[in-house]
């Protein structure tokens, strides 16, 4: 337990105390008033700490970070964004000049995918590193995974923080962790039945292959005893119908049990069994902000939207202040869950980098999904917005799948309560082409939602 977090802090407003069911609870159910004082303790230890010894934010903050600023004046500092940490990384290699302890105290190095981009290296300190175990070890714990449980976890372990620091955030509930990795099915099917492995923690989309796997060996895959599966949160399991066939399919819970970045933190938010909204974890960790487009903070309550922006509150080696994730959410609650848990809760809702503009709404890819996945009759949930020119653009084009049951002669009333459905979750009018089901390209990774068009 944080040493800030004794005696009075304790939240009062706890509405049912069930300890076996968090893993830290004097943080997990602490009162937003207690929040507050403790990240600005928090913060102003942090705040000394990378004046003093952060070159990279000497540099770029100066006189504007001075002795006093507290966590609300923090609003009028300057945003911190990932192109600026590869430059200070390419200037000062391989760690940055945003490295604020001495390197000999760096225990771990993660690297990012740089899938757009220059690749940035991630170092922590040991402190760092238990921090990181300990908040990602409440999501999965807030996920459903216990001590008892065996868990085999399938990520890669080359390289991305979803190896081994997800692996170290398993361990941390008390659960047993086969570290497995990726690849060797066959091999993995035989562990999990061998050791008596109780849950899985792997990409939405592995199952599926299992499945197939599983099934050509005459076997079921409820056949495997799996009681739990933890999965990262990839578009697919907001698909209710995606997650209600998983379900059935394998007999086990679902969850998005690790929600973060790597440069950040690496998981920080997950569902509890009473919501399918993802729970912060962080308070002790993260001051996180929700901002407009014009880049104002707004406050944290229920409805509002924004995008994340993350300051650390006890990073030793590569801290940040202000940083844009990019990543878009929605606040849907602020009051106590059901679990008992007080942080607020939220939804990944869309990235600002593939926001367009429609009449003056901004509109994300994601919401369009949500709202396809909304009308499993009509659509298959296979759809591309299709953007021609560089706009303006007075209403969202689609291209969508029909539902495989749909007949041809249904498309077109279809078609009409289909873009009924994008306006109410996107507040921007559609134009929706309805084609055969199975007709989009299937990808083996990440779909592209937008297609860019030449005019
Ligand atoms: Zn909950």
């Amino acid at each position: 337990m944080h040493a800030l977090l004794s005696g009075t802090l304790v939240s009062k407003a706890i509405p049912v105390p069930v300890p076996d069911q968090m893993l830290d609870v004097s943080v997990e159910t602490l009162a937003s008033d207690a929040v507050h004082v403790l990240q600005e303790r928090m913060w102003h230890e942090q705040r000394d700490f990378v004046r003093a010894r952060s070159a990279f934010y000497r540099r770029k903050l100066g006189p504007s970070l001075p002795v006093t600023l507290g966590l609300d004046a923090l609003q009028d500092l300057p945003f911190t964004d990932k192109d600026e940490l590869r430059a200070s990384q390419e200037a000062c290699q391989p760690f940055g000049d945003y490295v604020a302890c001495d390197l000999d105290r760096i225990v771990r190095v993660h690297r990012t995918s740089g899938t757009t981009g220059r690749p940035l290296q991630l170092a922590n300190s040991a402190r760092d590193v238990r921090l990181i175990a300990r908040v990602g070890g409440r999501a999965q714990f807030a996920a459903g995974l216990r001590p008892g449980d065996r868990v085999v976890h399938c990520l890669n372990y080359c390289l991305w923080t979803g190896g081994v620091t997800d692996h170290m955030t398993l361990e941390e509930t008390g659960a047993c962790v086969v570290p497995f990795g990726t690849g060797n099915s066959t091999v993995l099917l035989q562990t999990i039945v061998e050791l008596g492995v109780t849950a899985i923690s792997c990409t939405p989309s592995y199952p599926a292959l299992l499945e197939g796997l599983l099934r050509d060996a005459g076997k079921q895959p409820r056949s495997l005893g799996l009681r739990l599966g933890l999965f990262g949160g990839e578009a697919g399991l907001d698909n209710p119908a995606f997650r209600n066939a998983l379900q059935e399919v394998w007999g086990f819970a679902v969850r998005n049990a690790n929600y973060g970045m790597s440069e950040v933190l690496s998981n920080f938010a997950s569902q509890c069994e009473h919501t399918d909204d993802l729970h912060f974890h962080g308070a002790d960790a993260l001051f996180v902000e929700i901002i407009d487009p014009e880049g104002s903070r707004q406050p944290i309550r229920e409805g509002i939207s924004g995008e994340l922006v993350c300051t650390h509150l006890a990073k030793e080696c590569q801290p940040l202040i202000r940083f844009r994730t990019r990543d878009v959410v929605t606040v849907t609650a602020t009051d106590a869950c059901a679990c008992g848990r007080t942080g607020w809760r939220f939804r990944v809702t869309g990235r600002t980098d593939d926001m367009f503009n429609v009449r003056g709404v901004n509109v994300f890819p994601a919401a369009v999904q949500q709202a396809v996945f909304s009308r499993p009759d009509l659509a298959s949930g296979q759809f591309r917005i299709v953007l021609q020119g560089t706009g303006p653009w007075d209403r969202i084009p689609i291209r969508a799948e029909a539902a495989a049951s749909l007949p041809a002669a249904a498309h077109e009333p279809a078609a009409r309560e289909l873009a009924e459905a994008v306006r109410r979750y996107t507040g921007a009018s559609a134009e929706i082409a309805l084609v055969p089901a199975g007709s989009l390209p299937r990808t083996a990774g990440k779909t592209a939602l937008i297609e860019r068009t030449a005019p």
